[in-house]
């Protein structure tokens, strides 16, 4: 009948920033973007799910990352009508259009053909709050961010802290975006009602965001992607191998590399720490990345000439380093992980405490610092201290290290992080939280 029918959405997604440095550094144009090889051979996706590719665009390169996105999106965004059109016409009808924050030049595109959009948002409430709220503080400041002072006030919100958004976060390219949020039909966010309860009531309960008005909030998750399930690696083997709860998992995310300086104290951080230790160690950003970087070794095996000497003969057998990508959410669901060093992207935060894994938090951009100090705030993470010359040394890597796998100190945080992973289990359940929200969108699309 009507009710079982299921609705029929699309999702407009800006390439990744994964893609992009990738594009940046081959200037290959028509190659298939990866992540399209991986929705199209993804034998865990659902069959009716269709893949529609919009012609790649090449845009000048320099600005930065987030303005070339939008620049890269609009014009890819010349086929939305006609996409839309035909999609329209298909059984069932397309009843909305969901994107991320580069796509939002979309909404004018989908009001032409009347189709709804919705904002999908990775990232926390407390962020998306701040992200509604900058249009009034820019105006309110004239745009000088000095003079807002050490906090920002999001009404209703938690106070945030100036130092952890700038430059990133805080800059005027993104108002454009910021301003057509309250424009979408709804705002689908990344994270769950018991997680966030002050910003997620703010949206509801707060004459501020009530007056603008703001369009409801949807939160869903915690979402993890399921790509690598049945993966086979090298990783996943060795990490067989190795004893339930023993083994820190360290990855700073899609695009986060760190210095020479800070991966030479990290690795003997990690040596010192006498921890096993999984780790995807990226070439440091100070020199240009090329093919130079990596050396065959005797085995033939990816060695990283910018570890320490030695490095990884002293650390073989207790720690794996890779120095490209790992597959994450099935390295977080192993019984041997029981700790992740993480840049605190809010998809890795995710990840983490859906299986139990307590943190590091190591900010390293965009909005990485406020998440970092959320997640102590919340228990679930230690963060290290930044010693002199901005690096964390080798000392303070082995300590919190050693805290998230064992002893006293990190217990508690071990504790909180899996009673934060019931209450994710408890939102996505039958009945919970998310899994209730997202039966609402479902419905408001059929009704649609
Ligand atoms: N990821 C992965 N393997 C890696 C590095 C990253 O699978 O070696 C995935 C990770 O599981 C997550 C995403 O890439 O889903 C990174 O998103 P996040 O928001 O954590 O950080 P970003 O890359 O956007 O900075």
């Amino acid at each position: 009948g009507e009710e079982s029918q299921k609705p029929h959405v699309t999702l407009l997604s800006s390439p990744g920033i994964g893609q992009l440095s990738r594009h940046h550094h081959r200037r290959t144009t028509d190659a298939p973007p990866a992540q399209l090889q991986l929705l199209n051979n993804n034998p865990t996706l659902p069959s009716d799910l269709h893949v529609i590719h919009l012609p790649h665009v090449d845009v000048a390169c320099g600005d930065h990352v987030a303005i070339r996105l939008v620049h890269i999106v609009r014009e890819s965004l010349r086929s939305l009508p006609s996409v839309l059109t035909s999609l329209q016409s298909c059984k069932p009808p397309l009843k909305a259009l969901i994107v991320d924050p580069f796509c939002m030049e979309a909404l004018d595109i989908a009001a032409d053909h009347s189709v709804p959009t919705y904002l999908f948002l990775t990232a926390s409430a407390s962020f998306l709050a701040l992200t509604i709220y900058f249009p009034m503080l820019h105006a309110e400041v004239e745009g000088d961010y000095g003079k807002i002072g050490e906090r920002i006030f999001v009404p209703g919100c938690k106070p945030l802290w100036v130092d952890d958004l700038l430059p990133d976060v805080l800059m005027p390219e993104v108002l454009p975006l910021c301003n057509r949020i309250p424009l979408v039909k709804g705002i689908i966010v990344n994270t769950w009602e018991e997680l966030e309860p002050v910003s997620l009531s703010a949206f509801k309960n707060h004459p501020f965001f009530v007056n603008l008005p703001t369009p409801t909030v949807h939160p869903i998750g915690p979402l993890t992607k399921n790509e690598d399930a049945g993966v086979e690696s090298e990783l996943l083997t060795w990490l067989d191998k190795q004893p339930r709860d023993s083994v820190v998992y360290v990855s700073f995310g899609s695009g986060g590399t760190l210095s020479a300086e800070q991966m030479t104290e990290l690795a003997h951080g990690l040596e010192q720490s006498a921890k096993r230790f999984l780790w995807v160690a990226r070439p440091p950003k100070a020199n240009d990345a090329s093919g130079s970087f990596f050396e065959a070794g005797s085995d033939g095996a990816l060695t990283a000439s910018y570890l320490p000497d030695g490095f990884l003969e002293r650390t073989q057998g207790a720690g794996l380093v890779t120095v490209s990508w790992a597959p994450q959410v099935a390295v977080l669901s192993h019984p041997s992980v029981c700790g992740f060093v993480t840049h605190c992207g809010w998809n890795s935060v995710m990840e983490s405490v859906v299986h139990g894994v307590a943190m590091v938090a190591w900010p390293l951009y965009a909005e990485q610092k406020m998440n970092a100090r959320a997640l102590v705030e919340m228990g679930v993470a230690v963060r290290p201290e930044v010693g002199e010359e901005g690096l964390v040394g080798r000392k303070e890597v082995e300590r919190v290290v050693r805290m998230v796998v064992e002893g006293e100190e990190g217990k508690e945080i071990r504790r909180r992080v899996r009673e934060v992973q019931g209450s994710a289990m408890e939102a996505l359940a039958c009945g919970g939280s998310s899994s209730e929200c997202l039966n609402r969108l479902g419905k408001e699309w059929r009704a649609g």
